[in-house]
C-alpha cells in the first residue's frame, strides 16, 4: 500500500473542495476530436483500479482531509470500472465518512449501456450528481467530433437519472459547430436542455491547445485540412446570446464557470434569464475596440 493516494488528472472547477478519488485512470474513449486531454497530460492509457486500491486511497484521503463534505470520482468515466466497483467504492466512502454529496464524471454512452436499474443502484449507493459532457445537441456536430453519443441517448439517460434522483450537470462547448454549423449547434443544444431541464448547465468555449507542440488538440488536423473553421471570439459570444434566447425559464442553474469564457454570466434560468441576456447584450453594445480588447485579455487554459 502506497502512502499517497493516486491523483486525478482533471476535475470540474466546482469540485475544488471535494475529496478527489481515482476510480479509473485516463479516458476509455479518448476519441473526441476537441479533447485528447488525457494523453496530452501524460495519461494515454486507460485502466480500471481495483476496489482494494480504491478503498486504500479513500482511507488515506480521509486521513489527509478530515471533515471534508463532498467527494468526486474520476478520471474521465469512472463508471467504466463497472457497477460493482463503483457501488462498492461509493458505499465504502459513505460508510467511513460523513460526506453530504458524491459526484462523478460520466459518459452518456456508459450510462446508456448501464440502463435504469443500474443507475438506480448508483443512486442507492449514494451518488448524487453526474457531470456529463453534453457538448452539443446537434447530431452532426457530435458525429464530426466523434463524441460517441447521440442526442437521443442523452435524453434517455437524463430521464433515467431524474427517475433515480441523481442531479445532472451538463457541459456545453461554445464554438463546437465551428463557423459553419454554429446555428444548428446552438439550436439543438438549447432543445435538449429545454427538454431535459438539468440542475446545472456549465458553459465552456472550444480552445485548441498545443499548436505546434507534441501534445496538441486532435482537432488541429481538421483545422489544417479546412474541414473545421474555428469560431471567432465575437462569434462565441453571439452563440451564448443565441443560446440564452432559446432557453426556457427552467429550474436550471446556468454558469460560465471557467476562466476561458469570454463572459461570465450565471444565474437560475427561471429567475435570471432576462438579466443574463441583458448582460450579454450590454457587452455586445460596447464599442468594437473595447470588445476586441476584452477578448485579448481572456486567457486560454485547460
Ligand atoms: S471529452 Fe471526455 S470522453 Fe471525450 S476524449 Fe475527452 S475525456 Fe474522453
Amino acid at each position: 500500500m502506497g502512502d499517497q493516494p493516486e491523483s486525478l488528472i482533471i476535475r470540474p472547477p466546482s469540485e475544488w473542495r471535494s475529496l478527489l478519488v481515482r476510480i479509473t485512470r485516463g479516458c476509455n474513449w479518448n476519441r473526441c476530436r476537441f479533447c485528447g486531454i488525457y494523453p496530452a497530460m501524460g495519461q494515454a492509457d486507460f485502466s480500471c483500479r481495483s476496489l482494494t486500491e480504491i478503498r486504500q486511497d479513500i482511507d488515506l484521503l480521509i486521513q489527509q482531509h478530515p471533515g471534508i463534505e463532498t467527494a468526486f470520482f474520476g478520471d474521465a468515466d469512472p463508471l467504466a470500472a463497472g457497477v460493482e466497483v463503483f457501488v462498492g467504492a461509493a458505499r465504502y466512502l459513505r460508510k467511513v465518512s460523513d460526506i453530504r454529496r458524491l459526484t462523478c464524471y460520466a459518459r452518456a454512452s456508459t450510462l446508456h449501456k448501464m440502463g435504469l436499474e443500474n443507475i438506480k443502484r448508483l443512486a442507492d449507493a449514494g451518488l448524487n450528481r453526474v457531470h456529463l459532457g453534453l457538448e452539443s445537441g446537434d447530431p452532426e456536430t457530435l458525429q464530426f467530433h466523434r463524441k460517441g453519443q447521440s442526442p437521443k441517448m442523452v435524453v434517455a439517460v437524463a430521464h433515467w437519472l431524474q427517475q433515480a434522483g441523481i442531479e445532472i450537470s451538463y457541459y456545453v462547448l461554445l464554438g463546437l459547430g465551428g463557423r459553419d454549423r454554429f446555428r444548428q449547434h446552438v439550436t439543438a443544444t438549447a432543445k435538449i436542455i429545454n427538454q431535459t431541464e438539468p440542475e446545472f448547465v456549465r458553459l465552456r468555449r472550444l480552445w485548441l491547445y498545443g499548436k505546434d507542440t507534441d501534445a496538441q488538440c486532435p482537432l488541429w488536423e481538421q483545422v489544417r485540412d479546412g474541414s473545421f473553421i474555428e469560431q471567432t471570439p465575437e462569434g462565441t459570444v453571439l452563440e451564448l446570446q443565441l443560446l440564452m434566447h432559446l432557453l426556457e425559464p427552467l429550474n436550471t442553474f446556468f454558469a460560465c464557470d471557467h476562466a476561458n469564457n469570454y463572459l461570465n454570466v450565471s444565474g437560475l434560468l427561471k429567475d435570471d434569464r432576462k438579466d443574463m441576456l441583458r448582460e450579454i447584450e450590454d457587452f455586445l453594445a460596447r464599442p468594437e475596440e473595447q470588445r476586441q480588447a476584452h477578448y485579448k485579455m481572456i486567457g486560454s487554459r485547460i
